[in-house]
């Protein structure tokens, strides 16, 4: 089935063909046949489309001057467009990606309501009256930023550039997408429904193209003023040391290694389903993924079996057939530096309980088995390093401080899991693992509502929730000195 999606950049409220003509061929990973072929951009469509972005923003123009109900619903209707091309939106995406269609259908039902959720933003965005010494009037405004760049993934292209796009818009500023070059098709949607929601011509740009080229033009463009990236830690690294240069603001999204800690007082059925999911969903492809289950001496067999039953039942599909549960790796590239580390593991002196390769029965597609290493200790590569596929390092603990000590020995801080039924360890772990996301009984999990972000190496700032409206606004302060004639 071929792609019948847009296939243009969108600029300036057009869509246009990259000025060099330049096109991107994207494949299927289940198929691993040719899905899709759309505009690629490079640094002179970053020029066009920086420069609608600014235009757009300037202050007196139509999106700066309109009424923050107007832009919240201008960001309802997009919402709404986006719901009405929900089931093409997933079906593209599960043949771009090659989740599966109630993977991609999670991921546009995510956008949509967090559209939704920042539209309600739009006209709640105050500052703030300070008490100052004096007969003085002090006050704060909060002003968008003014152009923002999103470089987004692979791996949930649709739903992380939707997370970054929806603040952005709401807080008044403009925005220019770049997908991954992976997956370029999912993001063209947006433009779409910008489109057909009447949002004022520039107000969004989206233009795939490489990261080499179209990621690093828009880093290091004077007139961009905020980039929000999500991303592996080593691209991060280099986005921010490139965005210092302008001291262009960022917000980092960027890789993991999440511990999933179970305690003895588990319900250790649910934290088996909880472990299995939170590894295996998304072919493992996951910044969130709870890639180190940390699995306490007394109930470590018990655990494991229950897991690697339920890997092995785990059946392999087409990225469009839902009854497979978990889809192909994105490309053979990605494949093979899993498998890499799958060697990598046994190498290191791990035990394959698991999967451990590709499956013998596809002759097609970029599947891996779900895979369990067993006699993992934390100084291992394979326990230290984002694999970024479905593949779960064990690490046996023998009491709550030795389970924190690991799962907090880690370069990563985005997200740990915790599984116990006794209330007072589920606070105190939570408190002192040094993440910026918990999921107790249950991993992992978000919300539009919620921040969302890392610890040290995991990233800088936050997406989701009222933290990104602080990432989407500047701070201006005002005094006003009221008492002149009594000086
Ligand atoms: P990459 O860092 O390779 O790429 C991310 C984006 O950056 C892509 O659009 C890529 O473009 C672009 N890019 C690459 N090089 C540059 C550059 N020099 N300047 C500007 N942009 C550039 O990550 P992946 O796409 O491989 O995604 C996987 C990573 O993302 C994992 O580490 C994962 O943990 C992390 N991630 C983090 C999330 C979070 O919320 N914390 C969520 C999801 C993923 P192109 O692909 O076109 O080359």
């Amino acid at each position: 089935m071929r792609y019948d999606g847009p296939t243009q950049l969108y600029i300036d409220g057009e869509w246009t063909p990259a000025v060099d003509g330049g096109t991107i061929e994207t494949l299927d990973p289940a198929t691993e046949e040719t899905y899709a072929t759309v505009a690629c951009a490079t640094a002179k469509d970053v020029s066009r489309a920086v420069a609608a972005a600014d235009a757009a923003v300037e202050r007196g123009s139509e999106w700066r001057t309109m009424g923050p109900s107007d832009r919240g619903g201008l960001l309802h209707a997009m919402a709404d467009e986006i719901e009405g091309m929900a089931d093409e939106i997933t079906l593209v995406e599960s043949h771009d990606n090659g989740k599966t269609p109630f993977e991609a259908g999670l991921d546009v039902d995510m956008a949509v309501d967090t559209f939704r959720y920042y539209a309600g933003w739009t006209d709640k965005l105050t500052g703030e009256t300070i008490p100052v010494p004096g007969d003085r009037l002090d006050y704060t405004l909060r002003e968008p930023v003014g152009v923002t760049a999103h470089i987004a993934p692979w791996n949930y292209p649709f739903q992380l550039a939707g997370r970054s796009l929806a603040p952005a818009l709401a807080c008044g500023n403009t925005a220019v997408l770049k997908p991954s070059n992976t997956t370029p098709l999912s993001a063209l949607y947006y433009a779409k429904a910008a489109e057909a929601a009447d949002l004022p011509d520039g107000v969004l740009n989206v233009i795939p193209g490489t990261g080499s080229e179209v990621g690093s033009t828009l880093v290091n463009e004077s007139a961009v003023d905020h980039v929000a990236f999500t991303g592996s830690t080593g691209v991060g690294k280099h986005i921010m040391s490139e965005a210092a240069d302008n001291v262009t603001g960022v917000t980092l999204e960027l890789g993991g290694k999440g511990p999933n800690v179970v305690f003895p007082d588990a319900d250790l059925e649910a934290a088996s389903k909880g472990v299995h999911y939170g590894i295996f969903m998304n072919c493992g492809q996951m910044c969130w993924a709870g890639s180190r289950l940390l699995v306490h001496k007394d109930i470590h067999d018990e655990v494991v079996d229950r897991v690697v039953a339920r890997a092995e039942a785990t059946p392999l599909g087409s990225g469009i057939d839902d009854d497979g549960r978990m889809g192909p790796a994105v490309s053979e590239s990605h494949r093979d530096d899993v498998l890499e580390y799958i060697q990598l593991g046994v190498d290191e002196g791990a035990t394959v309980v698991a999967g451990g390769g590709v499956p013998e029965d596809t002759d097609q597609g970029y599947f891996i088995e779900p895979t369990v290493f067993t006699d993992v200790t934390n100084d291992m590569q394979i326990a230290r390093e984002e694999i970024f596929g479905p593949v779960l390092s064990v690490i046996e603990f023998s009491n709550f401080e030795e389970a924190l000590e690991i799962a907090n020995d880690s370069p990563f801080g985005l997200s740990a899991g915790v599984w116990t039924t006794d209330i007072d360890k589920a606070h105190a772990a939570a408190s002192r693992l040094d993440y910026g996301m918990i999921s107790v009984n249950e991993y992992p999990q978000t919300f539009p509502q919620t921040p969302f972000g890392g610890y040290k190496e995991s990233g800088l700032g936050r997406e989701q929730g009222m933290e990104a409206i602080r990432e989407y606004t500047q701070a201006k302060n005002v005094n006003i000195n009221v008492g002149l004639d009594t000086q």
